[in-house]
């Protein structure tokens, strides 16, 4: 059985290594406003330039897109690029294209000046935050669709999404011509869609997907998290016992996913005021489903606690 991943996070770093990452990030400078050692760019053309003369004296860059509100999981992807990297940027864009009519882009929790501190934290050397006028101008109408691999589970549940988070990302890794990027387990169909992105347009960017970072009662760290009550976040961590459970089941030698489908419901039943959306097995690096659970298999799920919807998912085998 696999070791849940909140049990193997990696501390924040030491002191020394703060202090040796400050002497290692102040390269290519001179961009916008910024405190000490985090430079703060919002000029689309001012981040391409800085992350092209830094590529050109040889540095290698990484990149962390987020929508901002930073918890421990988007963290995890900063740390990964800033040891894997010479320079790291993060981009904090709150995307509005990838919202539907009915979700509410202008309730998504905006905390940049305490993102700001934990990436000065981490010796994060560029954020990357425009405004939503410099990434969609007034003729903006291009749209990216990815095809099938966007089309089940949340493709189904939020038509839109897909098309405005392969669209955003794609314009973010023209401005921010990196050598990696760095994306989390915890939104897996986006992280295959992101793939395909790359894949299919020839985006010279190797795409990391990095393992899902959870609370200590097993709750996947979200931005979301911040919108459940208490009562609701009592009863969201279900979703990790349901997962927990599948992992139990197989171990113990089930191999039929529509069983344990069926006790995941039921598990979640017993639970007040929990919608369940979805749960599927899928084969690993896909959005096919499996029927018979006899390798690497993620189980995905989705679910709505009040107004607030999770997801989730574990990878099994
Ligand atoms: P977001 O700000 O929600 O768009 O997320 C930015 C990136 O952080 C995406 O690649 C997410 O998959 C990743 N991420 C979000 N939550 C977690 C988590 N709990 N563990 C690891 N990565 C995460």
């Amino acid at each position: 059985m696999s070791m849940p991943s909140h049990q193997t996070k990696k501390p924040l770093l030491s002191a020394g290594e703060r202090s040796a990452r400050r002497g290692s990030a102040n390269l290519s400078r001179g961009t916008e406003s910024g405190a000490g050692t985090t430079q703060v760019v919002t000029s689309s053309s001012r981040m391409r330039l800085a992350v092209q003369a830094a590529k050109t004296s040889g540095k290698t860059i990484g990149f962390v897109p987020t929508m901002g509100a930073l918890h421990r999981g988007h963290l995890s992807l900063v740390e990964a690029s800033l040891s894997q990297c010479d320079q790291t940027v993060v981009s904090i864009f709150v995307n509005p294209t990838q919202f539907g009519p009915d979700e509410d882009v202008g309730r998504y929790p905006r905390t940049l000046d305490r993102d700001l501190r934990l990436l000065e934290e981490l010796c994060c050397p560029w954020v990357f935050a425009p405004s939503a006028s410099e990434m969609y101008g007034a003729q903006f109408d291009t749209s990216i669709d990815v095809g099938p691999v966007a089309e089940p589970f949340e493709g189904a549940m939020r038509p839109t999404h897909f098309q405005g988070v392969a669209t955003v990302v794609l314009k973010l890794f023209q401005i921010v011509p990196a050598n990696h990027a760095y994306f989390g387990q915890k939104d897996y169909q986006q992280s295959l869609v992101v793939k395909q992105l790359a894949r299919d347009l020839s985006v010279p960017i190797d795409i990391h997907v990095q393992k899902i970072v959870r609370e200590e009662d097993g709750l996947a760290c979200s931005s979301r998290n911040a919108f459940l009550s208490p009562a609701e976040r009592v009863r969201a961590r279900s979703l990790w016992q349901s997962l927990q459970l599948a992992e139990q089941m197989v171990a113990a030698g089930e191999k039929s996913a529509d069983k344990i489908i069926g006790q995941m419901r039921e598990q979640l039943a017993r639970c007040e005021n929990v919608e369940v959306e979805y749960i599927a097995f899928l084969e690993e690096g896909t959005v096919c489903e499996v029927t018979t659970v006899d390798r690497r298999t993620v189980v995905v799920i989705a679910a709505r606690f009040g107004q607030t919807r999770l997801i989730d998912n574990h990878i099994i085998g």
